[in-house]
């Protein structure tokens, strides 16, 4: 057995970063500036579309400044699926609006888009998708839904930057997409995020939203190019990114391709390796899944997930499980009185995540195949062929 611990997730940083970062601390100019305005570019033009973007500190407030800025309050809804972090409901209540949670479809863990049809109410304002793992929402079953409905999409692609639809990227389907940088991401900043939308006057909202309500130039004020005079147009916050951050981001995205063909690699050797009892997302050939996460399933009659983690845990590989669903929360349980999503909560027993990270070689791979085959293989009464 391997002696050091295999986390689920590390961040690839190479020396480009830390060169950049460098650069950035000694060019004297910290906060948001060239860099941020460069990366924004760079993502656009990666992304490969008539886009607009803005630079924030967290996708979590990119998803909360698009609501904001799609004008969502009070008395509406947003639906959201129960598969998801915290962020893409907890922005919505932000907004003093209404999450409803909605179950997701077994074979890829993304939105139920028929569940979803019959929650839309006059109340309906939006709903955000999440591309779980990594693997892209049918945009073309949700898109004619929204715009017969009048609601807004707001992707949280927290897990799909690079992820294909049909062979468009992620980005460029909803009216607003919120991608994020963190430090467990497919292209991270340790932290960040980004809103990218096909409507500059929105990106610019969010933008002026972003940094207390002030004009963009406000940014110039500390340049000879600037000055000391701005304005405060409306009420906004401080949501920002810095050239620290962006400058990293650029590296990252210019290893973005390879880091992202090196994740479909190590599931490739998932998918032909793994015992055959193994369940696992769906991946195919219309999409690119770009493996943020790779997660199995175990028919908890084989083995219950818990225990396998244990397991997993005493030879050394970090799993975890994602996601524990909204409504299993406490403070979700309270807020709904109906807490019964069964697709979720079936696959919720038997689901983890294994390690998948671009700086994972080969060689851990197949310590990951190995340990789990054989876990499994020494489960006690277990006969040939049952
Ligand atoms: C990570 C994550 C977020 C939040 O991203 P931050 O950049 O940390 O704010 C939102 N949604 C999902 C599904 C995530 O996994």
């Amino acid at each position: 057995m391997r002696r050091e611990f295999l986390p689920l997730s590390k961040p690839d940083i190479g020396y480009g970063e830390i060169k950049a970062v460098t650069k950035v601390l000694k060019s004297g100019y910290l906060t948001t500036g060239s860099k941020v305005t460069e990366f924004e570019r760079a993502v656009c033009n990666y992304l490969g579309k008539d886009l607009f973007a803005v630079g924030l500190n967290s996708c979590t407030a990119g998803l909360y400044l698009s609501l904001v800025a799609s004008g969502i309050g009070s008395g509406d809804e947003v639906i959201v699926p129960t598969w998801t972090f915290a962020a893409t409901a907890h922005v919505v209540l932000w907004t003093g609006a209404k999450p409803i949670l909605c179950d997701v479809e077994e074979s890829s863990l993304n939105i139920d888009i028929q569940k979803m049809k019959d929650l839309i109410t006059r109340r309906t304002k939006a709903v955000i998708p999440v591309h779980f793992a990594g693997y892209p929402c049918d945009m073309d079953e949700i898109l004619p839904i929204a715009g017969k409905n009048g609601i807004a999409i707001i992707e949280d692609a927290a897990h799909a930057i690079g992820t294909e639809h049909k062979g468009r990227k992620i980005g460029s389907f909803g009216n607003m997409a919120a991608f994020s940088f963190y430090a467990t991401k497919n292209l991270t900043c340790g932290e960040g995020g980004m809103v990218v939308s096909n409507n500059k006057r929105i990106v610019e909202k969010i933008r002026k939203k972003s940094y207390f309500g002030i004009n963009k130039k406000a940014f110039n004020r500390y340049n000879k190019k600037g000055s000391w005079y701005y304005e405060i147009e409306e009420m906004g916050y401080k949501y920002n990114m810095d050239n620290i951050h962006a400058s990293i981001g650029l590296i990252q995205l210019k290893r973005l391709r390879k880091m992202i063909r090196r994740r479909r690699a190590i599931a490739d050797l998932y998918k032909k390796n793994l015992d055959v009892r193994i369940r696992r997302t769906k991946d195919d050939s219309q999409n690119l899944h770009s493996y943020h996460l790779f997660t199995i399933a175990i028919d908890k009659k084989i083995i219950s997930r818990d225990l396998f983690i244990k397991k997993l845990k005493q030879r050394n590989i970090g799993t975890s499980v994602h996601f524990i669903p909204l409504h299993r929360h406490p403070y979700y349980k309270r807020l709904y009185k109906k807490t019964c999503f069964p697709v979720a909560d079936r696959v919720y027993e038997e689901i983890l995540s294994i390690p998948m990270f671009s700086a994972m070689s080969d060689r851990d791979a197949y310590y990951v195949i190995e340990q789990i085959n054989d876990v499994l293989k020494r489960l006690p009464g277990r006969r040939k062929g049952g």
